[in-house]
Order: C-alpha cells, then sequence, then structure tokens
C-alpha cells in the first residue's frame, strides 16, 4: 500500500509525506472495485469522476485511459487524489466500507494523476470560439474549475489573481508537505494551456474596477474565504501573533521555509501555541515542528471532539505536536513580542446540534494556567474578504458574509455567478470545484441564450 515518511525523518524537511502507490499495488487496489452498476462513490464525489470507470482503465494497465477519464470532470487530479478528504466523500460512499476497507480512491486518483505527469500531460480539447467574454474572479480551485470548464466551452476566459501566483489556498495555504508546489503548479498549467488568460497581481475591485468586471459577458467570482477570525483577547497585537494565514502564507509564498537561503520574517521561537483544532491548526503546528519549534495545540473541547481529519491528527502527533485539549485562551501575555499565553480550563456541558459538547470557561482557583510561548498562531475559522463585495451592493449576501447563490451557481445579479469558499463559506477543495463547475454550466447555458 501507499508508503508515510518516517516522522523523525520527516520534521527536518518540507518534502511530501505519503509516498503514494507502487504500480503493483495501485493495480491490486483497483482490482478490488466492485464496478457497482448504481456507483454510490460517483454520486460522493462533488465533481462526479466516473471513478468506476478510471479505476477499470487502471485494472487493465491503460492508465492513458484512466487519466483521460478523471479529466473529463476534473482538472485537478494530482491535488484531489493528495488533499480531498476521501473518507467522508467517494471513499464513505464505497460499498466496500461496509465490511472492510474501502477502495482508496484517492491513492488511485493521485496514482493515475502522477502517471501522465510523467508521461506528459495531455491537455483536453477545448470547444468552438463562442466570441464570449468571460472574467473569473481568483485562481483557487473554485476558479481555476470554472476557468477551465469556460474555456472548454470556447468562451473566451480571463482570470484574474490578487496574488503574484495563482492557485489560492492550494498554493499559498497547504504546506507542500501534504501537495507539493510542482505538481500544483503542474495541473494550474493545464487550465492555462486551455487558452485562459491569467492576470496575476490584479486586484478585483482596486486595479480593476467593478465597471471594468461587470462589462465582461458573463463573471464568475471565486474570491474564497481569506479573511481569518480572531479570538479578540487581549494582547493579540503582540510581535509574534499569527493567524494561520498568514503564517502559512509567509511559509508558502515568501520561503519561510527555505531558510537559511531565504531571510523570511517569520520568528522562529522554539516555543509555539497553535490555537484551534481544524486542519488548518495541524498545518500550521506540522510546519512550525518542521520549522524547528516545540509546538503546543489548544483547543476548547475533548481530543475526540477535533474537527480535523483523523490522518491529520495522527501525522500532527507523531510530528511532536502536543495536544492540550478542553483549554481556551483568555489573553496572550508579553512586552513587545509574545512570552506566553493563558488559558482557561473549559468544562465539557451538553451536545450541542453537531453532537459535541458545549464548552464553559471552570471558575475556580485551579481554572486557569500559563504556557510559554513565542509565537502564537490563531487557526480558529475564516470568512470571505468583504473588499470586492461591499463595492457591490445589488449581490445578494448569503450568512456569515457568503454571496447569496442559487443551486446553479447564480448570484443576484443576471450575468454574475460564483462558487467556492465565497458562497459555501470554508469548506473543501473538490466543494469548491463542484461549485463551480455547476456555476460554469449555468454560465454557458445564460452564454449560448443571450447569443441566440
Ligand atoms: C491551510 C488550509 C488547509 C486546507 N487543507 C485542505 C485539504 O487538505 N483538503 C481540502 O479539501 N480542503 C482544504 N482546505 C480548504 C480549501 O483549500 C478551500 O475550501 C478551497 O481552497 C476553496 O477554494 P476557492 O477557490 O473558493 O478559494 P481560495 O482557494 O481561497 O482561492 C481564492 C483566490 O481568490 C483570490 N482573490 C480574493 N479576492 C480577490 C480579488 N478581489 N481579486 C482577485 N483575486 C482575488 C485569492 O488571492 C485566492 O487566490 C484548506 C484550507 C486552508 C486554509
Amino acid at each position: 500500500m501507499s508508503g508515510k515518511r518516517d516522522a523523525a525523518e520527516r520534521i527536518h524537511d518540507f518534502l511530501e509525506v505519503d509516498t503514494g502507490l507502487s504500480e503493483n499495488n495501485a493495480v491490486l487496489e483497483a482490482t478490488r472495485c466492485m464496478e457497482c452498476v448504481r456507483p454510490k462513490c460517483t454520486e460522493g464525489c462533488p465533481v462526479n469522476i466516473n471513478i468506476p470507470g478510471f479505476i477499470a482503465a487502471v485494472v487493465k494497465k491503460d492508465y492513458a485511459e484512466a487519466a483521460k477519464i478523471l479529466k473529463a470532470d476534473n482538472m485537478l487530479p494530482a491535488i484531489c487524489g493528495r488533499v480531498c478528504p476521501q473518507e467522508t466523500q467517494c471513499q464513505g460512499r464505497c460499498v466496500l466500507g461496509k465490511k472492510e476497507r474501502p477502495v482508496r480512491i484517492g491513492a488511485l486518483e493521485r496514482f493515475v494523476a502522477d502517471w501522465e505527469r510523467k508521461q506528459g500531460i495531455v491537455t483536453p480539447a477545448v470547444g468552438k470560439p463562442t466570441g464570449k467574454r468571460v472574467a473569473v474572479v481568483g485562481s483557487g480551485p473554485a476558479g481555476l474549475t470554472a476557468a477551465a470548464e469556460l474555456a472548454r466551452y470556447g468562451h473566451s476566459v480571463t482570470l484574474f489573481e490578487s496574488l503574484h501566483a495563482p492557485g489560492g489556498v492550494l498554493t499559498y495555504g497547504i504546506p507542500s508537505f501534504r501537495l507539493p508546489k510542482d505538481i500544483v503548479r503542474d495541473e494550474i498549467d493545464q487550465v492555462l494551456k486551455l487558452g485562459v488568460d491569467l492576470k496575476l497581481n490584479h486586484i478585483v475591485g482596486r486595479s480593476v474596477s467593478v465597471d471594468e468586471l461587470l462589462a465582461y459577458d458573463a463573471v464568475f467570482l471565486g474570491m474564497g474565504a481569506g479573511l481569518p477570525s480572531f479570538m479578540n483577547i487581549e494582547g493579540e497585537g503582540l510581535n509574534g501573533v499569527y493567524s494561520a494565514n498568514e503564517f502559512l502564507t509567509r511559509v508558502n509564498l515568501m520561503h519561510a521555509d527555505s531558510f537559511p537561503d531565504y531571510d523570511t520574517p517569520v520568528i522562529k521561537g522554539k516555543k509555539v501555541v497553535v490555537v484551534g483544532g481544524g486542519n488548518v491548526a495541524m498545518d500550521a503546528s506540522r510546519v512550525a515542528r518542521r520549522m524547528g519549534a516545540e509546538v503546543k495545540l489548544v483547543y476548547r473541547r475533548r481530543m475526540e471532539d477535533l474537527p480535523a481529519r483523523q490522518d491529520e491528527i495522527k501525522n500532527a502527533a507523531e510530528e511532536g505536536v502536543e495536544f492540550i485539549c478542553c483549554a481556551n485562551p483568555t489573553k496572550i501575555l508579553g512586552e513587545v513580542t509574545v512570552s506566553g499565553i493563558e488559558c482557561v480550563k473549559m468544562d465539557m456541558g451538553k451536545p450541542d446540534e453537531s453532537n459535541r459538547p458545549i464548552p464553559t470557561p471552570m471558575t475556580g482557583p485551579d481554572s486557569t494556567f500559563t504556557l510559554e510561548a513565542d509565537v502564537v498562531i490563531e487557526a480558529i475559522g475564516q470568512s470571505p474578504n468583504p473588499l470586492l463585495l461591499s463595492l457591490m451592493p445589488d449581490l445578494e449576501r448569503g450568512r456569515h458574509g457568503t454571496v447569496f447563490v442559487n443551486s446553479s451557481g447564480m448570484t443576484s445579479i443576471l450575468h454574475v455567478f460564483a462558487g467556492g469558499d465565497i458562497a459555501t463559506g470554508a469548506a473543501t477543495v473538490i466543494e469548491a470545484m463542484g461549485t463551480a463547475k455547476k456555476a460554469a454550466a449555468a454560465m454557458n447555458e445564460y452564454l449560448t441564450k443571450i447569443s441566440e
């Protein structure tokens, strides 16, 4: 089966942890597929990949065909094979999982995509030019998917990205030991080869005006949810306090992982406290460990309530992250820079609607404690950045600052569509891609109608 590098070795570098399936193991794993007549796995995939189809091609060792089948529905298979939470999506629906281990669909997807990368990727064909101009805002998985789909329909696509590198969270968020950046670049190149015109360093709402944007025949908004939440406690203004977003961006985009070659200003402190319990908190903790820090993760509920993927929790624990559960920070200590963090112990109350206990702060003499820290990283959630949305008052808003869309990805403005985290709130790569694919189909329908 696919291997994993030893924790003692991997905490000293940013190389990929999971080593993937060998060819033999991939074929063996593929032969486990039951080829169900009504495959539940495909229903569990937000972009509806023909999973039994590509797995059957692996059984025949026709990897080129397997790649073609994958790419008919997903232009980012090497990325999805690595980062999708398959256990709750395709694999979670595999009938084999009822009695034994489900087919490792994600590992097979990765195997096929990596095989194709080695051979030279074949770019899918695009449709006849329609003469319609489409703008896509944001080059994360939602924007990339919308751009690829729209280019394949034959529309002329301009993809605006505010940063100097495309990819959104794939590039600046997810660490390279889970998702190597050359793989992200290769798959983005494939999208660009479809004829998509990528404009980096273009902040829509600043360097590109809303009027310029709305002058396109159709618009897709895929700005993500990059605005970090903070705890709003004393001491958050001290040097050494980061949002996980800022910390991971400095590491990924400003080469903090390449010291001493780059002297990126991330405090290379010895004691780091990460606050939060989701996947982002696991990523921040594991990155900090690789930068030589002693890492404590503070989470307000119990270990079994951690919302992160089980594999990621296990990886973090193996790499030496210490979990301090049932505790919540109340104050960050220090004068100019961080010196510690004060926490209160939490009591677990009755379960809430998510069936997790409602945590409440304890009182009394032993209810608080202090941890030494040089760096505090907050990973407690994020929401859509309001910049562009505040300039589009006609755009109906959804919950928690999102853009409201109907089930086809249409917003309240006729030719404006949206998908990904900006429409759903913080979710997953494949969900962002699924909503973008749906919106692209609706955009194509709209564009076809206006040309009739
Ligand atoms: C650290 C981290 C780890 C994660 N790990 C996983 C994982 O393992 N598996 C998984 O499935 N999901 C994971 N997620 C969630 C997943 O990455 C997101 O759900 C997904 O990236 C959302 O895609 P998106 O395209 O909507 O937004 P994003 O990826 O956020 O991309 C939005 C893009 O829009 C750009 N942008 C914003 N505003 C403007 C503007 N005004 N003009 C131009 N460009 C603009 C941004 O710069 C950005 O590049 C993780 C998230 C984080 C933060």
